[in-house]
């Protein structure tokens, strides 16, 4: 496999990233020290990540239903082949025990459900999603678009240039490439016919409940709005916006609910000098080596996974981020939005 290149600049801009995602710019958005930790030094709190692998096993399992029924599969072949693709990577078989392309030492995913913090994610509810998906939102009324070329247009990754130049940090000189922007990429879902229209599909999975409310959490919202930024420039006039489905996975019953986003061309327009704009203030933060903390967001989502490091006295962070805090612990989990998926 290929070596994943590194996502930010050299020499005295090695601070400075220059392929930016939507993580990336949440991050950034939120505190710019909270950016620091998690992207550019790549600190994580190390706990349990069972709860966002029930995410990406679902998003295995629907990449595999629609992919099914683009290969002409009616709904219940596909969702057969779909659950049985899901559960072979959460480890139901040792011999296809493989983590997202990571060969690793075979180990069944397996949370249990007895235990408050996964009784609403858990194997059992993992499968029923998927088969509970197929009867309150048919796949066959929004199927993944299939390209002139056969290919099927499920779990596409895109880089798109920005306007904006990146530094001159010594990577012109040594690979002539004069004319480097900074990029912005990410991952699609896929593209799918809904009506009579062409959307990107964004699958989201929730605890809380699906309604209005939790729709306009997506308007806006920076990733859903990189998204409809990115699909203007790869896809003009053929996309129509972003289809959100929703998934709420509760202890007895799991619901689902879709719904359409779009932008007009004034908002792409403000998208794009609102992501460029916090570019440049990451240039100034690089260049000083400051980090502004932003303490209205410590205690957001949650709570902020730096915290404990925050509250110390600056000369002891770094003690801390490496040693951990009685028992919170970090670990290096670099961020690189330029690695395949
Ligand atoms: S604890 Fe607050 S100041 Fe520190 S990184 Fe998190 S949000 Fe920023």
């Amino acid at each position: 496999m290929p070596e994943t290149p590194s996502n930010f600049c050299t020499g005295e801009w090695s601070e400075l990233q220059f392929a930016w995602d939507s993580t990336s710019f949440r991050e950034a958005m939120t505190c710019w020290r909270r950016y620091y930790y998690r992207i550019v030094k790549g600190y994580v709190r190390d706990t349990a990540k069972w709860d966002l692998d029930w995410g990406r096993y679902y998003h295995i399992g629907m990449d595999a239903l629609h992919t099914g029924i683009a290969k002409g599969l009616d709904r219940d072949a596909a969702l057969v082949v779909a659950l049985r693709m899901m559960m072979m990577t959460a480890g139901d078989s040792p011999a296809e025990g493989d983590r997202f392309g990571k060969r690793m030492r075979w180990k069944p995913w397996d949370p249990d459900p007895e235990w408050r913090h996964y009784n609403k994610k858990n194997r059992s509810t993992l499968i029923r999603a998927l088969i509970w998906y197929c009867e309150a939102l048919p796949p066959e009324d929004a199927p993944p678009v299939v390209f002139e070329d056969g290919t099927i247009a499920t779990e596409l990754s895109f880089r798109i240039p920005l306007a904006r130049r990146v530094p001159d940090d010594g990577y012109a000189a040594a690979h002539g490439d004069l004319s480097r922007a900074y990029v912005l990429c990410g991952h699609f879902d896929g593209l799918a016919r809904y009506g009579a229209e062409t959307f990107i599909r964004e699958s989201k999975t929730t605890k809380s409940t699906i309604g209005s409310y939790y729709f306009d959490q997506f308007k806006p919202n920076v990733q859903i709005d990189i998204y409809a930024l990115a699909a203007s420039v790869l896809y003009p006039d053929t996309v129509s916006g972003i289809l959100i489905e929703a998934c709420q996975t509760a202890v007895g019953f799991t619901r689902f609910d879709r719904e359409p986003i779009r932008h007009t061309p004034a908002r792409l327009d403000e998208i794009a000098v609102n992501l460029t704009t916090l570019i440049a203030q990451a240039e100034i933060n690089a260049k000083s080596g400051y980090w502004p903390m932003n303490t209205t967001a410590c205690d957001q989502y949650g709570g902020c996974p730096y915290r404990p490091v925050c509250r110390k006295s600056p000369s002891l962070r770094q003690k801390f981020l490496d040693d951990g805090i009685g028992k919170v612990r970090y670990i290096k989990d670099p961020w690189n939005p330029l690695e395949e998926r």
